[in-house]
């Protein structure tokens, strides 16, 4: 397999408040997880500049429009009560979909089997019209709908472990049958969105888990209700929103999984990316804010991404 990954500094200078668990070290965390020899191996790639016009594959101008009147000359605005912005926010944000629209090329000109893309600010809060949750614009959605625009496919299936459900994913594919969306996350828990009976066109599906789950409660839910929607679906492309806040050790979320969970959860979507989408996966960072819970986590995720 090759694994392709993509950081830039411009995701260290988006800035948040002091104290706010959405913060540069998590990227710091992560550079240097993956600076150890065991992912010597990884393609290492700058992401390239953004282009601002794919913000539009999920939100409407007047949006876009207002973000960017939000963001600062200097210091630090506040957009929602846990949603900021510093002076180099925009520059970090169409970066960060930089990053994941080249990582969409990279796995459609065989560049790369499979790429994670380590940006923030984080995206799958992000609605149509409602910057919220530390995310400015959907990333994941945006690389969806570039996928389906840039490579003429037809079904883009996204995977959303997250521990909080991806209220914005789901609002922007509500009525489109084209993209999937599974998500499992802690319910209750913010935002509030993702009971079972969210259906969208029938191509939502939440597979929502009680504070204090564990592995193998995630694991059967994977297994019983994810899985079996890829399947049936057959996607072209699988995009992962993969966020490790329901590692133990995170402090804003009650669910127990292990880095070892993540491993086996991206293996299983490994497999799936082989049985329909010719391996085609890509991977974007969502939330996880304990630095060792996200290093360990995001070292299983790369590691099985490089073996396979
Ligand atoms: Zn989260």
């Amino acid at each position: 397999m090759t694994t392709r990954l993509y950081t830039h500094p411009i995701f260290l200078e988006h800035l948040t408040p002091p104290g706010h668990p959405e913060r540069p070290d998590r990227l710091r965390a992560i550079e240097r997880v993956l600076d150890e020899e065991a992912f010597a191996a990884l393609d290492r790639i700058q992401a390239p500049e953004g282009d601002e016009a794919t913000i539009l594959y999920a939100h409407p101008a007047d949006f876009v429009a207002r973000v960017r009147a939000a963001i600062p000359d200097e210091g630090i605005a506040r957009i929602d009560a846990d949603t900021t912005a510093s002076p180099k926010s925009w520059q970090a944000a169409v970066t960060a979909i930089g990053a994941a629209n080249a990582a969409v090329d990279d796995v459609f000109s065989r560049r790369a089997d499979n790429v994670f893309v380590a940006a923030r600010p984080p995206g799958h809060h992000a609605e149509k019209t409602t910057a919220m949750g530390f995310c400015l614009f959907n990333t994941a959605a945006i690389a969806a709908r570039y996928a389906q625009k840039k490579h003429g496919v037809e079904r883009v299936a996204i995977v959303d472990w997250d521990v909080h459900h991806g209220n914005g994913t789901q609002d922007i594919f509500w009525d489109d049958p084209s993209v999937l969306y599974c998500s499992t996350h802690q319910m209750p828990l913010y935002p509030g969105t993702g009971a079972k009976t969210e259906t969208g066109a029938g191509n939502i599906v939440n597979a929502p888990l009680a504070p204090q789950t564990g592995s193998e409660v995630f694991r059967d839910a994977f297994l019983s209700r994810v899985l079996p929607a890829l399947d049936n679906f057959a996607p072209d492309l699988i995009i992962i929103s993969a966020g490790f806040d329901a590692h133990h050790r995170d402090p804003l979320a009650e669910i127990n999984l292990t880095e070892d969970d993540f491993d086996w959860a991206t293996g299983q979507l490994m497999q799936r990316a082989a049985r329909h989408s010719g391996n085609r996966l890509v991977s974007l960072l969502e939330g996880g804010y304990d630095l060792q819970g996200l290093a360990f986590s995001v070292a299983a995720h790369v590691g099985r991404l490089m073996k396979g």
